[in-house]
């Protein structure tokens, strides 16, 4: 039996106790599967001509809860095949007895039979495990969800089931936590959010996965690039700019081809017989771009950065807004060095990557190291040098106190990787971004460098990407933050708010002022109240609001108020200017609530 935990058990037994309890009220519903899953249990029925709707749950509920506080034990019996079939075939369950037919066929039985399990009066075909008994369910841990239709088997050629879920937690605090959670997450799903404050658009002439950045995408991905430029060029890196296209040769020599294939678009054939490919990865690229003249120790390490594009095929069925895309833009550098500045600069990359989630305050990550699976042969054959760096890259997260798991098979093909891992807001763990250690490229890609000693040496390559792709990291920047972003990112900077016609004279006049310093902002001059404009600006996100009436006009002021703040104040309006351009100049976080302005 496999070893599971106690939640496991609880969410197991609930689907067993809901089935009992459908079969109260619907006493010819034949059972499907019944599996517990991450936030709770489900259970597939057919219920033949009879309906039913989320308004059953109520009475199937009450019933569960009898059966719990009667305390039913639960207890196992095997039976060899042909009672178990005359068993189920009795209780009137045929999907039982096709599954039963097909685990012996497949030699899935064990030698003592098919297991049952039993609580009162229900008995189902059952692996486990569960609890002892159905008091063990701890009180108002459980409510049942929704309803949908799914195939038995997943097979649409076979009858449509109906499936319930409901979901359960250790507690009833856990559990009231989870809907607050999951409502918190639809509100903010980056592709509602997107729409509704037109960041990005997907269209079905273009093609899922190939998102359409609209203006106010453009401003957020042009404002995170510049950041990163600026500290990437503090940090010593330089800047390039390669085409997205490379002729197969390229990816045959870097190993992409065949390693890389499946996610790879198939090859567009030019120039006579000439394989061309859209590019999965940047790597190729800067390569040729170190190795295109003779490079000494003295210009090591030497990185090469690019917001570069990339194209994935991934499957249509996984393509989801942001998240999974098949057209990407990645924060993307090459770290070229000697053997003994690996350590240093692997150090520096894993400080950057704190420097950039705290500044955006994307909570705790989570680091993993993704090891090679030398049974795969996903992976370059090597397994001395397999050791080497994945004991290097051990030794400094070790050394700089990083917390880590360690995970097998999960490596890039050329080298093990750091994985940031950071979770959204159901909880689910998303892989942002890595950095890899690479030691097979620079024997591919015949790069050398003359070192100190006047010997010819193999540099070992850095792959990383702190800020991931445009993609994937504006989808979570929107999601944590619930679409307001700071007014450096802001794409509309400054909402004028004019109280009445006779003051939108002065505020054209400082649109005009600010539009000459570079400062995105607009006015509402419609027709809508007072408060309705307040609001139009807030359901923007709009980091700041400018009102403007008479006083102000006389005065030369503006009233400001801020997104996330419900005090405002008043200020001459150069003060206010300087102070937008001193929020954006030093890219402030203001849109939380506790950062002074
Ligand atoms: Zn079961
Ligand atoms: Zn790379």
């Amino acid at each position: 039996m496999k070893e599971v935990d106690q939640l496991y058990k609880i969410r197991h037994s609930l689907a067993h106790i809901m089935a009992q309890a459908v079969l109260e009220h619907y006493p010819k519903a034949k059972m499907g599967f019944g599996p517990p899953v991450d936030n709770g249990f489900y259970y597939d029925f057919d219920f033949g001509t009879e309906k039913i709707s989320s308004e059953d749950f109520k009475k199937i509920e009450k019933s569960m809860y009898k059966i719990i506080n009667q305390k039913q034990e639960f207890s196992i019996y095997y039976k060899p095949l042909d009672e178990a079939i005359e068993l189920l075939a009795g209780m009137d369950q045929s999907y039982k007895v096709e599954y039963a037919k097909e685990l012996v066929e497949t030699g899935q039985a064990e030698d003592q039979g098919l297991s049952f399990y039993v609580n009162g009066s229900f008995t189902d075909m059952c692996e486990g495990p569960h609890i002892n008994n159905t008091g063990e369910i701890p009180p108002k841990c459980f409510k049942l969800d929704r309803i949908s239709g799914s195939y038995w088997r997943g097979d649409e050629k076979k009858p449509m089931l109906t499936r319930i879920y409901g979901l359960a937690f250790e507690n009833e605090e856990e559990l009231k936590d989870y809907i607050r959670r999951r409502e918190l997450a639809m509100q903010r799903d980056h592709r509602k959010l997107g729409a509704e404050l037109e960041i990005f658009l997907i269209d079905d002439e273009v093609g899922t996965g190939l998102p359409l950045w609209l203006p106010n995408g453009a401003v957020i991905r042009a404002e995170l690039e510049a950041w990163a430029k600026d500290v990437e060029f503090k940090a010593g890196y330089h800047h390039v700019s390669t085409p997205s296209l490379s002729k197969s040769t390229l990816y045959l020599r870097s190993g992409h081809l065949p390693y890389y294939a499946e996610s790879m678009f198939p090859p567009m054939v030019l120039d006579e017989n000439t394989e061309y490919y859209l590019r999965p990865m940047n790597c190729p690229h800067h390569h040729k771009i170190y190795g295109f003249r003779p490079r000494s120790y003295r210009e090591l390490p030497y990185r090469l950065a690019e917001y570069g594009d990339m194209f994935r095929y991934e499957k249509h069925g996984s393509l989801s807004g942001l998240l999974r895309v098949r057209a990407m833009c990645l924060n993307d550098a090459h770290i070229y060095c000697e053997y003994d500045q690996v350590k240093e600069e692997f150090a520096k990359v894993m400080d950057l990557y704190k420097y950039y989630y705290d500044y955006l305050r994307l909570g705790n990550f989570r680091v993993r190291l993704s090891l090679h699976d030398s049974e795969s042969d996903k992976y370059v054959k090597d397994e001395e040098e397999w050791q080497f760096s994945e004991d290097i890259v051990r030794e400094i997260l070790n050394e700089n106190k990083i917390d880590f798991i360690e995970e097998r098979g999960e490596a890039a093909f050329y080298g093990p990787k750091v994985d940031i891992q950071i979770k959204n807001l159901l909880g689910r763990e998303e892989t942002v971004s890595t950095c890899q250690l690479d030691f097979v490229m620079a024997k591919r890609f015949d790069l050398w460098y003359s070192a100190k000693d006047g010997t010819m040496k193999q540099p070992y390559i850095l792959h990383r990407a702190p800020l991931s792709t445009h993609e994937r990291m504006i989808s979570f920047l929107i999601e944590f933050w619930g679409g307001a972003f700071p007014t450096w990112m802001a794409p509309n900077q400054v909402m004028l708010i004019p109280v009445n016609e006779g003051v939108v004279d002065y505020a054209m006049e400082m649109k005009q002022k600010m539009t000459e310093l570079g400062i995105r902002c607009d006015i509402d001059v419609s027709d809508d109240s007072f408060n309705k404009k307040i609001r139009k600006a807030v359901t923007k996100k709009t980091p700041n609001m400018w009102i403007i009436g008479e006083n102000e006009k006389a005065e030369g002021t503006i009233t400001w108020r801020r997104y996330c703040v419900q005090d405002q104040i008043k200020m001459s309006a150069d003060a206010a200017i300087d102070k937008i351009v001193h929020l954006r100049t030093n890219r402030i976080m203001d849109n939380f609530a506790d950062v002074q302005i």
